[in-house]
């Protein structure tokens, strides 16, 4: 910790304000079905709903033909409150990459990016406005934590990506969204409830959800220890992501504050139990910072400790770190990154370097901070 910084203070729950209206995907199946029956519908209006919302991913009821005319509008109305508007897009990389500003019921603004890659579309979504976790690096942690999104506000964001990405945002041609990333604003993991219902939609089959492959969904934590183990005992196969950034407490401390809960050592314990219940491959994320976390003994220790926990179970993705305003870090020198994945290799670990998509629009990993009020 530098003299003049203050610690950071970690906000686990979020502050209590106005709920978003409920929304028929906060509901499970169950609970839709006796939604429309509530609105005096027969319940199997439910799964023509399920249909116009997860496959033709509509919410307007002029687009619901297979629907009585006299009743679909006020069922609409119920059951599909609006829950945010597009306050602004930018686009980036030749339009391969897409941001955009949403601003909420009670005005709060959050934001999603939408980027295209040769073989698949990826949504990086918001879970949370602002974030509690205060790492010190990341321009979110920097915002502290305004409150929880409910599930259908990070379901919106995927719908209204898909549909915007169906309808040719990225370039033109319709492009289906494949993947989703939790690598937006927050921590996904102290917002689980939401988080988790958000998941399941995002997995179930047509017309439940969007019918995405669990291993295409990536969930990505500061390491939450208990909350990794709800999700382990949860037996959806998503991708885990462990933001670790060093592989010793001391700076790990300063770089994850939430370190000084759960050492890296329970972190990694946690991440090696979720590969052994799914099968999955752990990533660990290590934004490369210039002579903080990229030194050739960190390489080493890290290679070391994954490796201590078995092979084949998690690879590593460094990423360079992006800058945010006011920041007294900067990224590795390329030499030194190429040198620190070259020491990871030699342990026998996998590693891919993490593109940077998006940095001149504020777009990237660490950026997404609300600048001014619109
Ligand atoms: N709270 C979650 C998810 C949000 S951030 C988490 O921390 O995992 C998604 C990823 O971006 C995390 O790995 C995070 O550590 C990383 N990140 C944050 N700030 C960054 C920055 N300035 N440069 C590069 N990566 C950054």
């Amino acid at each position: 910790m530098t003299d003049n910084a203050k610690p950071p203070v970690i906000q686990m729950a979020a502050p209590k304000r106005g709920k978003p209206p409920v929304h028929f995907a906060d509901l499970d199946a169950d609970g839709r079905a006796a939604a429309v029956k509530d609105l005096g519908q027969p319940a199997f209006r439910a799964s023509q709903l399920n249909t116009h919302y997860f496959t033709h991913l509509t919410v307007d009821p002029d687009e619901m033909s297979d629907l009585p005319a006299d009743g679909r509008a006020a069922l609409a109305e119920a059951l599909f409150p609006p829950l945010m508007t597009q306050v602004r897009t930018l686009a980036a990389d030749k339009g391969a990459t897409v941001k955009t500003l949403w601003s909420l019921h009670d005005g709060v603004k959050v934001e999603s990016v939408l980027m295209k890659y040769p073989e698949r579309a990826t949504l990086c979504v918001t879970s949370q406005a602002g974030c509690g976790m205060a790492c010190p690096f990341c321009a979110t942690g920097q915002m502290g934590l305004t409150r929880n999104l409910s599930a259908a506000e990070i379901i919106e964001q995927v719908r209204l990506a898909a549909r915007a990405s169906r309808d040719g945002v990225l370039g033109g041609d319709p492009v289906r969204l494949s993947n989703v990333v939790f690598m937006g604003m927050g921590e996904p993991l102290a917002n689980y409830k939401a988080v988790m219902a958000a998941v399941r939609a995002l997995v179930a089959p047509a017309p439940y959800g969007f019918g995405l492959s669990a291993r295409h969904v990536t969930v990505s934590t500061v390491g939450l220890v208990p909350a990794m183990d709800k999700l382990t005992a949860e037996g959806i196969p998503v991708t885990l992501a462990v933001s670790l950034h060093a592989p010793d407490d001391e700076l790990r401390n300063e770089l994850v504050p939430i370190n000084n809960r759960y050492s890296v050592d329970q972190t990694l314990d946690a991440a090696r139990r979720y590969f052994d219940a799914t099968g999955r491959r752990v990533s660990i994320e290590y934004a490369l910072i210039r002579d903080m976390n990229d030194q050739a003994h960190r390489a080493d220790l890290l290679g070391r400790k994954l490796m201590e926990r078995g092979t084949g179970w998690v690879h590593v993705n460094p990423i360079p770190l992006n800058p945010t305003p006011g920041s007294k870090w900067t990224a590795s020198d390329p030499k030194v990154e190429q040198a620190f994945v070259d020491t990871l290799a030699s342990h026998g670990i996998p590693v891919t370097i993490r593109d940077t998509r998006g940095s001149d629009i504020d777009g990237a990993c660490g950026q997404l901070a609300i600048k001014e009020e619109s």
